[in-house]
């Protein structure tokens, strides 16, 4: 089958998964408020990949001979990660980078998955085998995944095995054709518009009792007891002339509870085996994997964050003072900063001899992953401190309505900038209850804390960049400059 369009897509969410929201299971998330925005949203980007317009760039031909999204095939050369590149920026520039998790971000996660093959079954090739039928299934049928890897934030000082068991999931039976899962993983962004999770990697395990959740595998998200339950949906089920990120882009985040869910054994590639699953985020270069989709979508995201900022300093025509200026310039100069690094990342690839697979180039990537985080946060201080009081005089569609009609369009006048007549030929209103969704509402504040953590918490990031850095040229440098026979 390869690649699917919304319909299809639309159709395979309707099943019986079990979505928990605010007291209820969502019988059907593509019609339910609070999620049909985002289905569509997804769905559109199914269309997105089988409009001929967008075809040769996104898809390639498979091995099948289908098209298949670039992002499900396995990088064996640096033209096939500029490829998958181009494939991602497709549709992260189209949507301002708005979806953290537009399914090519798994679709090249599972692909990192089956390259680290080798890995995973140098005790039992089984294993192995499985990573690679695993991704061929997801490519043939258009797989979305969400993804949980993380255990529950419930106690981080006592070791797993010390802790009550279960509370993370991991394995209480094995059959020969199956394992039995108990307990919750976090934060399965995505899931309700999901057709399959991945779970792997964390915890890495040290200690007694631990091995239970060294655990690699896939499962269908509407697996009977596999339970997904949301935080609130933040679409407030509004106009997109109200809410415009708020009614598109509420990808959502849920807690996976694994009620003794039966994951058949052909879904499992990493299994109690504790040096295997420990290593694993290293071998299979899991942040070089997952970081290129991350930093594309970082740059459309900073692009589109520059044209927000841009349009309402210009509305207000506060873009003639020069400390407005200098804010706009330290975003461009953010912005620079990544394409730079999106750039280094694929021209400065290598090949990894163990696999012959093609991975982006891991300096770039990690600092890619460490700037973002803080640029964001400081492009949001800057939307805010332009913006001022004018995020609070943006009226609703309706109340604009409302008030034209009670007073006459004259009001119209109190409610506009001074640049609308500009080039952009943008309205304030609309344009300032955008910029209040990317800087102020539910969503927003969501999105400022998914860029400070979904890639793993920054300061133990940072942490082990330092840690692990190789820092030999550095202290050489050092010792020559303190030699007094340096340079005579
Ligand atoms: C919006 C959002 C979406 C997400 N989506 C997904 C998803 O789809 N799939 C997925 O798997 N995960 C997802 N995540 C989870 C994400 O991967 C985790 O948030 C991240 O790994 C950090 O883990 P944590 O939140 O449990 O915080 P912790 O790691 O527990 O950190 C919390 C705080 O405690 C400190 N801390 C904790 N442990 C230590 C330690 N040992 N040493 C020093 N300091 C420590 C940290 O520095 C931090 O300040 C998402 C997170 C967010 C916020």
């Amino acid at each position: 089958m390869a690649m699917r369009d919304g319909a299809a897509y639309l159709a395979g969410l309707r099943d019986s998964r079990r979505i928990w929201h605010n007291g209820a299971v969502v019988t059907d998330v593509t019609t339910a408020p609070g999620f049909k925005n985002a289905a569509r949203t997804i769905a559109a980007y199914y269309d997105f990949q089988c409009d001929p317009a967008n075809r040769d760039i996104v898809s390639y031909e498979d091995e099948d001979g289908e098209r298949s999204h670039r992002s499900f095939k396995i990088p064996r050369s640096k033209q096939d990660l500029r490829d998958r590149g181009a494939a991602f920026a497709a549709w992260a520039e189209h949507t301002g980078g708005q979806l953290g998790r537009a399914p090519d971000y798994m679709n090249a996660a599972i692909a990192g998955v089956a390259a680290a093959k080798h890995h995973w079954g140098q005790n039992d090739p089984q294993l192995g085998d499985h990573a690679v039928q695993i991704l061929e299934h997801c490519r043939r049928n258009d797989v979305c995944l969400t993804h949980t890897f993380i255990t529950p934030q419930i106690d981080r000082k006592t070791p797993l095995g010390e802790q009550e068991p279960f509370l993370t999931a991991g394995v209480v039976e094995r059959a020969s054709d199956r394992i039995v899962v108990r307990g919750a993983r976090i934060l399965g962004t995505l899931a309700p518009f999901s057709d399959e999770n991945l779970s792997m990697v964390l915890p890495i395990v040290s200690g007694e009792n631990e091995d239970k959740y060294a655990l690699g595998f896939t499962i269908p998200v509407d697996a009977p007891g596999l339970h997904w339950v949301c935080r609130d949906s933040f679409d407030p089920n509004r106009s997109t002339y109200d809410y415009p990120i708020s009614s598109r882009f509420e990808e959502i985040d849920t807690v996976a509870v694994f009620d003794d869910v039966e994951v058949p054994w052909e879904n499992v590639f990493d299994y109690q085996d504790a040096k295997i699953h420990n290593t694993a985020l290293m071998v299979m270069r899991f942040h070089e994997s997952l970081g290129h989709h991350v930093i594309v979508k970082n740059v459309a995201k900073a692009r589109f964050l520059l044209g927000v900022a841009h349009l309402i300093a210009e509305n207000a025509q506060t873009n003639s003072f020069i400390n407005v200026q200098i804010r706009l310039g330290e975003i461009v100069t953010m912005l620079q900063t990544l394409e730079s690094i999106a750039i280094a990342a694929v021209e400065g690839a290598v090949e990894n001899p163990d696999n012959g697979v093609w991975y982006c180039n891991a300096n770039a990537i990690q600092s890619g992953l460490r700037l973002f985080p803080e640029y964001y946060v400081q492009i949001i201080d800057h939307i805010k401190q332009i913006g001022g009081s004018n995020f609070m005089a943006a009226p609703s569609e309706a109340n604009m309505e409302a008030i034209i009609e009670a007073l006459g369009p004259s009001v119209e006048r109190y409610f506009a900038g001074a640049a609308e007549t500009s080039e952009s030929g943008i309205a304030k209103v609309p344009l300032f209850r955008l910029a209040w969704d990317v800087v102020g509402t539910s969503l927003a504040g969501r999105q400022e804390l998914y860029e400070r953590f979904f890639f793993g918490d920054q300061q133990v990031s940072k942490s082990q960049s330092y840690l692990r850095y190789d820092k030999s040229e550095a202290i050489e440098t050092v010792g020559r400059l303190l030699d007094p026979e340096f340079l005579g």
